[in-house]
């Protein structure tokens, strides 16, 4: 067995992969990957994963689960088209690669974007702080975790604008407070299921409101109608984050998963904390639990290094080109006995 520290997609517990497995060959007397979308068993599954989202993520009423496509990437359009308000001006944190992204798709929407907090200027090592926030904007976007960077927000912004977050590497790695915000959207591809499917949790209020004309598609309100069923949905996806979403709730649900992920963490930093082989890369208080990035604090050991976690059967343990070093993505699935392994593999540098 490999440990698998990539970056996404991820690893996912070996009994979602067997029961996928199992119904790639038989879901009902068909294989999943051949069932209409309309049949009725399906429909079930949908409806189902919808269910299970807000029962994982205790979201109040007011609020609707939908599945879509086009990842992340799409969400960042998908967001502004539908929260431009009456001043079409929104605030953007900038954390890193993919908030960078979200400005650009921002204003390719036609907002007016401000960027009210950035930690460009160190290369996004750290968690910005939010002063000074105009009071016209339509809302504010941010990415909790930065899968890249390795930095993650410890709480969720206190403001009284509307708050849209993209919590791709971070969602359904612990508790969060759903009514804070207007909306949460998200790549399954990590902690969910198989890459195909995009999460939206949208406010119903919110729903409808937007001053721009928005492509059918793009259009939250139209999936909200048709129950995330407009058109053809990622149907093995969304089968998979289903049995994800049950194991997740048979085994404790997300508080369960947070004091796993927080042990993993705790003993992964603290190798790199202790270990003179090792410096993190970012700001203490602002680490991210699911993707910590590292380096040698000596290069010439980088050959033995490499050498020995490929022999201790770690895969995906290379930093993003644009960070350089190392990073160890520990979505929930992860073993702590992988991370044991790893930290094993650092002691003998
Ligand atoms: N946002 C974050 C935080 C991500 O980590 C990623 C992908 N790694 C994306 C957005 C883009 O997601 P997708 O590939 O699903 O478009």
């Amino acid at each position: 067995m490999k440990h698998n520290f990539g970056a996404g997609p991820c690893i996912l517990p070996q009994e979602v992969f067997k029961d996928a497995a199992a119904a790639v060959l038989d879901f009902n007397g068909l294989s999943i990957l051949e069932v209409s979308h309309r049949s009725a068993d399906f429909v079930k599954v949908m409806e189902e994963a919808r269910e299970n989202v807000k029962k994982a993520l205790n979201v109040p009423e007011g609020y609707t689960v939908l599945f879509l496509q086009g990842g992340a990437s799409l969400g960042f359009l998908i967001s502004a088209y539908n929260f431009a308000g009456k001043n079409k001006k929104a605030g953007y944190v900038n954390t890193g690669t993919w908030s960078t992204k979200a400005v650009k798709e921002g204003k390719n929407a036609g907002l007016e974007v401000i960027e009210i907090a950035s930690s460009e200027d160190k290369g996004f090592n750290y968690i910005p702080e939010l002063n000074d926030i105009p009071e016209d904007l339509d809302f504010i976007h941010y990415t909790s975790n930065n899968t890249i960077a390795g930095t993650q927000f410890k709480s969720i912004p206190e403001t009284n604008i509307p708050l849209i977050c993209d919590m791709s590497s971070d969602i359904f790695s612990q508790p969060i407070d759903v009514s804070k915000f207007d909306l949460i959207y998200a790549g399954a591809q990590k902690n969910l299921g198989p890459a195909g499917s995009t999460l939206y949790i949208v406010k119903d209020s919110v729903l409808g409101k937007s001053t721009l004309d928005i492509p059918t598609y793009l259009d939250l309100q139209v999936h909200a109608k048709k129950d995330s069923m407009f058109n053809t949905p990622p149907v093995f996806s969304v089968y998979v984050a289903n049995l994800n979403l049950k194991y997740m709730i048979k085994n404790g649900g997300v508080d369960a998963i947070a004091k796993r992920n927080e042990e993993k963490a705790e003993l992964l930093y603290n190798e790199i904390d202790n270990n003179p082989n090792f410096e993190g890369t970012t700001e203490v208080k602002d680490r991210s639990l699911m993707n910590v990035t590292f380096r040698l604090t000596d290069d010439s050991k980088k050959e033995r290094f490499d050498q020995l976690w490929n022999d201790g059967n770690i895969v995906g343990l290379k930093g993003h080109r644009s960070v350089g070093g190392y990073r160890a993505s520990m979505y929930n699935a992860l073993e702590i006995e992988s991370v044991k392994a790893l930290v094993e593999i650092m002691k003998a540098l």
